[in-house]
């Protein structure tokens, strides 16, 4: 194989070959500052169409873009102290502008809470200014000291955070709860990715929130990615940015708020999920390019039959909203565009070579399996249509799959860390609540407890370190 392809097996080296599909599909690129990437065309053009898919959901309920500056006062970062001490280990600070050291030093936001609700407090007043409902798309600065990786931990990366303010606790806790299920929506339907989800443990919430509840998906070496997470924070930021309404009763009432997020982390679990020793698979759904049509001439010979059909399939699927390029380029051969275009992982190529125009037909070649069938030319875009969908079905099951072999109910301590090591993925198990116990699994095995599901599941089991009386059943795994 040439240097331009793969040559690492996932199986054989996960993180080599992530590193490889990463730079050789055109994701991303090393930046010359360290733990920051330069994010290519490729991974660009899949994160606007989670920018695309989110804003339809989220402004048909009544969100609104906006944005806010990237610098936040100390003594903004400061005033919730839990969120302060949760946040100051990472944050990246300005301290000076242009010759003239600054009075009070800038944090480059890290996340925005104090920025937005110290300007709530202006903004609302009465019970009418309620909700605000606020999204605003941007990046973030958190200076990790832990080895980065691309997508999965990096300084800089890009973001949605959404914010609001509510009358009451209910209506909280129903945004929560909404946006959860649209980024459910958005992980499985579109980027074929399932997920488990529930909540935090106090350890692991959002530093200032009441609780976070958390979207988690495994990846195939065995560790799970918190996909995203969606935080009710009561009233703790209410209180310390004074943000009151006068209500219907005319008395007044601190508000009740949401924080939650999604990152370009997505696309870092959407190449390790999906990719294989081909490069990258891309979804359907959020495929910039679903087809790509490679004319099968040769040097010798007049193609232009070949081409004059090619041009016309075009048109006609992109006519049926199914994005597709024709890759006429005559520099390349044909073998070596098939090889480009599954580094990339456009779900389907089209060929048509001499042959086909013979018969009226066109072959289409699937991504994910590399199987191969025949279509008249008529046909093409029923057949087109019906493939991406079986393809998007397909990416989705045989992940869901994997996710469901990895879950491993153990029962006592040593099992809970042989299977770790043996076979990875989440761990159920007893846990009786303390922190401590947490703490010492943490430090002695990798694993945190990654969610407590929703539905408490119930068991007469004892917590798999103390042996006490335990509260649930959680999922532990080790994670990135
Ligand atoms: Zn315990």
């Amino acid at each position: 194989m040439s240097d331009t392809g793969i040559t690492v097996s996932k199986k054989d080296n996960f993180s080599e070959w992530y590193v490889e599909v990463v730079q050789k599909s055109c994701l991303a690129d090393y930046a010359p500052i360290k733990g920051c990437i330069i994010f290519r065309e490729q991974s660009y053009a899949i994160w606007e169409k989670i920018q695309e898919l989110f804003n339809k959901k989220i402004k048909s309920s009544g969100h609104k873009n906006v944005y806010f500056p990237m610098f936040i006062p100390e003594s903004f970062l400061k005033k919730e102290a839990e969120h302060f001490e949760g946040f100051v280990p990472e944050v990246a600070w300005v301290t000076q502008g242009g010759e003239t050291i600054l009075e009070e030093k800038l944090a480059i936001r890290p996340t925005s809470e104090t920025i937005i609700y110290s300007t709530f407090a202006k903004w609302i007043r009465s019970w009418r200014d309620l909700p605000i409902k606020i999204n605003q798309w941007c990046n973030v600065v958190r200076w990790e000291t832990k080895a980065t990786k691309p997508f999965l931990r990096t300084r800089e990366f890009l973001w949605q955070e959404g914010h609001t303010a509510h009358k009451t606790s209910e209506e909280a806790k129903k945004e929560v709860f909404d946006i959860l299920d649209e980024y459910k929506d958005i992980m499985e339907k579109f980027l074929a990715i399932p997920v488990l989800v529930g909540i935090k443990t106090d350890n692991e919430k959002f530093a200032g929130a009441l609780y976070t509840t958390t979207l988690e998906a495994l990846m195939p070496d065995g560790k799970a990615l918190q996909m995203g997470t969606s935080h009710n924070l009561g009233q703790n930021f209410a209180k310390v940015f004074n943000i009151e309404y006068v209500g219907e009763d005319k008395k007044n009432h601190k508000v009740w708020q949401t924080s939650w997020g999604i990152s370009t982390r997505l696309i870092g679990a959407l190449i390790m999920v999906h990719g294989d020793d081909r490069g990258l698979v891309v979804p359907p759904q959020v495929a910039s390019v679903q087809v790509v049509i490679v004319p099968i001439t040769y040097k010798k010979g007049d193609s232009s039959a070949i081409i004059e059909k090619s041009k016309e399939i075009l048109e006609n699927l992109e006519k049926n909203n199914i994005s597709a390029v024709l890759d006429d380029r005559k520099e390349y051969t044909p073998g070596w565009k098939f090889h480009e275009w599954e580094l990339k992982g456009i779900p389907i190529r089209i060929e048509i070579g001499p042959r086909d125009l013979k018969q009226n037909q066109i072959t289409l070649a699937r991504r994910d399996t590399y199987q191969k069938t025949n279509a008249k030319i008529e046909d093409t875009v029923q057949a087109t249509k019906s493939l991406l969908d079986e393809i998007q079905e397909n990416l989705y099951v045989t992940a869901k799959e994997r996710l469901l072999e990895k879950i491993t109910k153990v029962d006592d301590y040593e099992a809970f860390k042989d299977t770790l090591k043996t076979k990875g993925g989440f761990l159920k198990a007893a846990w009786c609540g303390k922190s401590s116990c947490e703490e010492k699994i943490k430090a002695e095995t990798g694993a945190t407890i990654r969610l407590k599901p929703f539905m408490k599941e119930s068991s007469t089991d004892k917590c798999i370190l103390c042996n006490e009386e335990s509260e649930e059943i959680v999922y532990f795994a080790r994670s990135y």
